[in-house]
């Protein structure tokens, strides 16, 4: 099974600090079976590749439209992001559905057009913080993979890697505890079962959620955790550089 770590940036840096995190990043590897991806902002994608590209460090986007291209003010297309050498792609992270109103239905588009020329969705799933209190957070998040999946076929679904980041981790200082995260985790890889059949096995899940050098080594122990979806240790290289070597470590181990 891969192990991935992944870096969201979201709206973070400039170019200056963009820079000295990709070359700190690319520096320290190589990462020993550890796929490295980062995702910076879109004005710093193509900077991104020429730092990283060739150094064992992919280059992800936080966001697409489904469309190629047309009359669509502001945002990005899948090919241009392909063109620029970009090879994967965040999707349906929580803040774009919290604050960009994205539903499972546009979500579903968005991976669709993605896998269409060929960029790696990392797709966001996860409950509410009353949602998990209320109990429904197995429910919650079933609905949001078959919502967003179901359009698509086996083959299709295990190009996807699935992050699991439950919306109260996200930013909080509060992450799942390594029971939670693998109980999610199993419960998300029998649902992809479902829609994907025994190629669901193969299909990467990641945590997400304050997951941090401190916490990170019981997160990642577990068996259908598969590395980890990061954003605010992402922007501190030490920080992000500890939590690759974790996850070797952790997968080593196992
Ligand atoms: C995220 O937003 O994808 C995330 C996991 O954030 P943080 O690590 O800061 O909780």
């Amino acid at each position: 099974m891969r192990t991935i770590i992944a870096g969201n940036w979201k709206m973070h840096k400039d170019r200056t600090e963009a820079e000295n995190l990709l070359d700190a990043i690319a520096a320290s590897g190589p990462f020993d079976g550890v796929e490295v991806l980062v995702a910076p902002p879109f004005p710093f994608l193509d900077l991104a590749v020429r730092h990283v590209g060739g150094k064992g460090v992919r280059v992800a986007a936080q966001n697409c439209h489904e469309a190629g291209q047309g009359a669509f003010t502001g945002e990005v297309g899948v090919p241009m992001l392909r063109s620029l050498g970009v090879g994967a792609c965040i999707v349906g992270h929580s803040e774009r559905r919290q604050y960009f109103g994205e539903t499972d239905v546009m979500v579903g588009r968005k991976v669709a057009a993605l896998l269409k020329d060929e960029l790696q969705p990392i797709y966001c799933c996860g409950e509410q913080r009353a949602e998990r209190e209320g109990g429904t957070h197995f429910d919650v998040v079933a609905t949001q993979l078959h919502t967003a999946l179901s359009g698509l076929g086996p083959k299709e679904i295990a190009r996807l890697v699935v992050a699991y980041e439950p919306v109260w981790a996200i930013g909080t200082g509060l992450n799942a505890t390594p029971e939670q995260a693998q109980e999610m985790h199993a419960f998300i890889r029998a649902e992809l079962r479902k829609l994907a059949g025994d190629a669901a096995d193969a299909i990467p899940i990641l945590y997400g959620g304050s997951c941090k050098p401190d916490n990170a080594a019981g997160l990642f122990a577990g068996a259908d955790v598969n590395g980890g979806l990061i954003g605010g240790a992402s922007l501190v290289a030490d920080q992000f550089i500890a939590l690759v070597r974790i996850a070797r470590d952790a997968k080593r181990t196992a």
